[in-house]
C-alpha cells in the first residue's frame, strides 16, 4: 500500500521536502492568519463528515489538506466557500466571523473556489467563462487579458466552446475564472482529478506566478507529492478527523503515509520516528489517534509496496 504520490519516486525516508518545495512566503512565527477555522463540524445528514477541525492560513501561503477518497475535503473547502452549514465551529476570514455569511458575499469579499471537477459552462467559450468569473470582481491585478499572459494558448482559443478543451485546459480555465474575481484567498479543490501527471505539474508549475501576485492559496489534493511540492503547511484528513497538521519539512514520508491510512507507525505512535505526537493547531506532528476508527492496530507503515 503506498500513498497516492508517496513512494512513487523513491523519496528516501527522512523528512518529505528538502524544504525548497514550499512555494508560499512561509509560516509566520505570529502575526494573524488571513483565514482560520475553529473546531469545525460538519455533517451531511446524519453523516459527520468534518469533526472539529481547525487550521489558520496565513497569508502569502499554500496550505494543503491531503487525505483519501471520502476524507471530508471537499466538504471543508465548501463549508469555507459557504456552500455548506457547520453544526458546530466558525469559520474567520481577515479577522472577522463569516460563518453566516452568504457564499456570494464571501466570494465578493476575495475567497473564490476552483471547484472540484472544474463545473465550467462548456457551452459557452473560454473568454465567456472567464467573463463569468469577471462579473463580481474585486479591484486587483487580474484581468482576461492577465489570464491570457499566464495561460499562452488561452488567448488564441477564447472564442472556442469549454467543452472542446482537454481536461489539463479546462482545469486552467476554471483556474482563470477564479482569478480574475480577484481573491484574498484561493481555495483549490483537487486540481489533479483527472489529469495525467505532466499536466498537473505544468498547472501548479503556475502557483508561483500567482502567488507572486498577492494571492494566497487553501488546496485540498488526493496527490501527495503534488500538495508536498507546493505546500508551505499540510494538514491530512482521515474520515473528517485530522490526523497530522505539520510543516511538510517536518514530518517523513512514513508519518504521511501512517497519517493518510490511519495506521499507528512505530513504538508510541509517532510514526515511527520517536518525535512526539502534536494536537492539531500547532506546528509539527502526528495527531494521536486515539478516537480515529482506523487506527485500530499496531500495524508498521509500508512505504511503496
Ligand atoms: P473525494 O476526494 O472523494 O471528493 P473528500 O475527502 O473530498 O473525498 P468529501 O467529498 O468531503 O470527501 O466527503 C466526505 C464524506 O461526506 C463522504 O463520506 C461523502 O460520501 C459524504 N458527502 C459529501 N457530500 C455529501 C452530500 N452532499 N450529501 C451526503 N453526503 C455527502
Amino acid at each position: 500500500m503506498s500513498t497516492p504520490g508517496i513512494g512513487e519516486t523513491g523519496e528516501a525516508a527522512g523528512a518529505v521536502t528538502d524544504g525548497t518545495a514550499a512555494a508560499g512566503a512561509g509560516r509566520p512565527a505570529d502575526g494573524m492568519p488571513l483565514l482560520e477555522v475553529r473546531e469545525l463540524t460538519v455533517h451531511h445528514g446524519q453523516l459527520r463528515a468534518l469533526d472539529h477541525i481547525s487550521l489558520r492560513v496565513f497569508p502569502g501561503e499554500v496550505y494543503a489538506i491531503i487525505g483519501a477518497n471520502g476524507a471530508g475535503k471537499s466538504t471543508l473547502l465548501r463549508t469555507i466557500a459557504g456552500l455548506h452549514h457547520p453544526t458546530e465551529g466558525a469559520i474567520l476570514y481577515d479577522g472577522k466571523d463569516v460563518t453566516r455569511i452568504r457564499p456570494e458575499r464571501r466570494a465578493v469579499s476575495g475567497i473564490v473556489m476552483v471547484p472540484e471537477g472544474r463545473r465550467l459552462f462548456g457551452s459557452l467559450t473560454v473568454e465567456e467563462n472567464l467573463q463569468v468569473g469577471a462579473t463580481f470582481a474585486r479591484n486587483g491585478p487580474w484581468t482576461i487579458e492577465r489570464v491570457y499572459e499566464l495561460f499562452a494558448w488561452m488567448k488564441d482559443r477564447r472564442t472556442q466552446r469549454a467543452e472542446q478543451l482537454s481536461g489539463g485546459e479546462q482545469q486552467s480555465v476554471a483556474i482563470g475564472r477564479a482569478l480574475v474575481a480577484n481573491p484574498r484567498v484561493l481555495l483549490l479543490d483537487e486540481l489533479s482529478l483527472g489529469l495525467a501527471p505532466v499536466v498537473v505539474q505544468r498547472i501548479y508549475g503556475m502557483l508561483p506566478q500567482i502567488l507572486a501576485t498577492g494571492l494566497t492559496v487553501l488546496l485540498v489534493e488526493q496527490d501527495v507529492s503534488q500538495a508536498l511540492r507546493v505546500a508551505s503547511h499540510l494538514q491530512c484528513l482521515l474520515e473528517g478527523r485530522t490526523t497530522l497538521d505539520s510543516r511538510p519539512s517536518d514530518v517523513t514520508s512514513e508519518q504521511v503515509e501512517a497519517a493518510y491510512f490511519g495506521l499507528l507507525g512505530g513504538p508510541g505512535g509517532d510514526g515511527g520516528t520517536g518525535s512526539p505526537p502534536v494536537r492539531g493547531g500547532g506546528l509539527g506532528g502526528v495527531v494521536p489517534p486515539e478516537e480515529a476508527p482506523l487506527w485500530s492496530g499496531s500495524t508498521t507503515s509500508s512505504r511503496g509496496s
